[in-house]
């Protein structure tokens, strides 16, 4: 079935960008991006947690069509959870897209795939969209593993999910070796993983689901690679780290189509 899915570029910017160099970035991005642009392209921004309100306050006072998002949330809607940010607090500054999975997050602070799971249906039940990451390690793909790999991160983080909330999903194929390391993967490779993320959410739901979803390839993207991936028929978006830093380099990023 082929369904019109609007691509989704997306810029994580990790644990950078205090709330002043937040607005500067946010401002000189709005500047470089065309209305043709937002018209082709959805874009989303995820600044840490202390930039949120800071850049929503920006977004919403100039009308500028740039999705906020964040990088991760905790489950519950409240509690004694020090440190933490629930769903309702995200929905409550109009966040509308949550980074769930990510593979730093999986590593450095043990977030298992039922941690995941979680997430995933506490931030769709707050409205939002959840961007499931999954992907590999070298080791995984050097044996061979990773459709392997990454059909079990999909199962369990999917778990519980209902079809009617199928569409209000995005998964993003990561491959963890190509995370900010400067190695992008091949379009063949990125086209593969993609082509059975799609396939398998056929099966677990129905092909209007599969051809509904929006997948997004991240890892060490560049204005460069860009243009390729995108032309990848699985590949519907970018999830962008280190690029999406520099205002000037994800403009570029998200004016993929006008290369070549
Ligand atoms: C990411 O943070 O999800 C990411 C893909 O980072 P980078 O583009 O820097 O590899």
């Amino acid at each position: 079935m082929s369904v019109e899915r609007r691509p989704l570029i997306s810029g994580n910017w990790k644990m950078h960008h205090n709330h002043f160099e937040a607005i500067r970035t946010i401002q000189r991005l709005a500047y470089n991006l065309s209305s043709a642009d937002h018209d082709a392209v959805d874009v989303s921004v995820h600044p840490p947690f202390t930039d949120l309100r800071s850049i929503q306050t920006v977004l919403e006072a100039d009308d500028i069509p740039i999705a906020l998002g964040a990088q991760h949330c905790h489950w519950e809607e409240s509690g004694s959870f020090t440190g933490e940010v629930s769903p309702t607090m995200l929905a409550k500054l109009n966040v509308s897209l949550v980074i769930v999975g990510h593979s730093e997050r999986r590593q450095n602070f043990g977030e298992s795939d039922e941690d995941v799971n979680r997430k995933v249906q506490a931030v769709l039940a707050q409205g939002m969209t959840p961007i499931v990451c999954v992907g590999e390690t070298l080791e995984e793909r050097e044996a061979g593993s990773t459709l392997d790999r990454v059909a079990d991160q999909l199962s369990r983080s999917l778990t519980g999910v209902n079809r009617s909330q199928a569409s209000s999903l995005v998964v993003a194929y990561e491959p963890i070796w190509a995370i900010g390391t400067g190695r992008t993967a091949t379009p063949e490779d990125a086209q593969e993983v993609c082509s059975a993320i799609r396939r398998q959410v056929g099966e677990f739901w129905d092909a209007e689901a599969a051809g509904g979803l929006r997948i997004q390839y991240g890892g060490s993207v560049k204005p460069v690679s860009a243009p390729d991936l995108m032309r990848l028929q699985d590949v519907d978006g970018l999830l962008v780290g280190g690029a999406s830093l520099d205002p000037d380099e994800f403009a570029r990023i998200v004016a993929y189509r006008l290369v070549g």
